[in-house]
């Protein structure tokens, strides 16, 4: 693990504690998830919900998972056996990683990716081989050739996740098909990221890969309660997949942290099955903040990518005359009291995103609103 040091959340959010500066940084909502949801994992600590729980998960919880991936997207999953829970998305993809790739291996994402695949990847001795994403007409895409030439024969898996953290883009059908007809040509299995599955704006529909012809064989399918409930910090995540490879991932799995903090399984199956129209609520709300969010970063002279989902905004720096969004995201608090995390750090070719650094909208109006304004002292 040599050169990974710290992640960038918690070197830009310290920066921000340190220096007292809005943090735009990681992203974490300010403002509760739905009430009884919190009661439900209160109740939980003071009904016995307090030791170890079983290690594929508390059944209720698995049975929510299936019912939702059923209700929601018409995929069904055995609960006894399809489903299971980790600690957090970050978890799930972590086992799944170390359980389907092994040293020399090699596991195609899509750069700017998430910090945890690339050190996951190297956790399990394999080798990450990335497919940039690149702005086209205001949206972050791949190249379908792109990605067909990143497949060589120690091709294992592809890391998929949409929507995508941090280029806010949700793939097309079109998109998902390319993915689909090279995981079915070359037999890779996908394993999908889904944490901002309900974080969708304007017309863009979230598709679980799962969904297409021929997938849902061949797909580990990972996703949370931290994004949909705003509670980030429960860490408290499932996978589904076919029974094998709920076998595999869970093998790993067990040897990490054997079972999943149980009072918040049982709120997190309440938050399932009783809150998906807090959540819709909840998606509406960010869609305003995220036009809130664009409209000041534009009037503070950035150039903005209009995010189809999650909680993120990039903005290109070098209309503002910055080129190094590194350099800018270390000045920021002191230069305007805001911090953004810089999205080099995302990229293997870091050229490709040196200009990019990333603005969280999941923050109270009142929050982006002080946030813009200080940032429209940089001109
Ligand atoms: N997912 C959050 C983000 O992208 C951060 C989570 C973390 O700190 N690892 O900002």
């Amino acid at each position: 693990m040599q050169g990974f040091g710290e992640t960038i959340f918690a070197e830009m959010s310290a920066l921000a504690v340190r220096t007292g500066a809005i943090n735009l940084g990681q992203g974490f909502p300010d403002e509760e998830g739905p009430e009884a949801v919190l009661d439900a994992a209160v109740e939980a600590i003071r009904t016995g919900a307090n030791q170890y729980p079983p290690g594929p998960g508390l059944p209720r919880l698995r049975e929510a998972v299936s019912a939702q991936r059923l209700a929601r997207y018409g995929l069904s999953y055995d609960p006894a056996t399809e489903v299971f829970v980790t600690v957090g998305a970050t978890e799930g993809i972590a086992a799944s990683v170390l359980a389907l790739a092994g040293p020399g291996d090699e596991v195609i994402v899509f750069e700017p990716y998430y910090d945890s695949y690339a050190a996951v990847i190297a956790l399990a001795g394999a080798v990450r081989r990335p497919v940039t994403l690149r702005p086209v007409e205001g949206r972050f895409t791949f190249d379908p050739d792109e990605l067909r030439a990143a497949v060589g024969p120690r091709t294992k898996a592809i890391l998929v996740n949409s929507p995508h953290n941090p280029a806010g883009t949700v793939f097309t059908r079109a998109e998902l098909e390319a993915i689909a007809g090279v995981c079915r040509e070359h037999d890779l299995v996908a394993i999908t990221d889904e944490v901002y599955e309900y974080l969708t704006f304007d017309d863009a529909e979230h598709i679980p890969l799962a969904t297409l012809d021929g997938m849902r064989e061949r797909t580990v399918a990972v996703s949370s309660a931290g994004k949909s409930f705003s509670v980030t910090g429960w860490k408290t995540g499932w996978v589904t997949a076919p029974a094998p490879y709920v076998r595999a991932v869970q093998t790993v799995k067990q040897f990490l942290t054997y079972a999943v903090s149980a009072p918040y399984q049982r709120a997190a199956a309440y938050a399932l099955a009783n809150e998906i129209p807090w959540v819709e609520e909840l998606r509406k709300s960010l869609q305003a903040k995220r036009d809130r969010l664009i409209t000041g970063l534009e009037a503070a002279g950035f150039s903005t990518y209009r995010p189809q989902g999650t909680y993120f905004v990039q903005a290109d720096i070098r209309p503002l005359g910055f080129t190094d969004g590194m350099a800018l995201a270390r000045a920021l608090p002191e230069k305007a009291g805001v911090v953004a995390i810089p999205t080099q750090v995302f990229y293997d070719d870091a050229a490709a995103g040196a200009h990019f650094v990333r603005f969280a909208f999941c923050k109270k109006d009142e929050v982006i609103d002080e946030a813009v304004e200080r940032l429209a002292r940089l001109r």
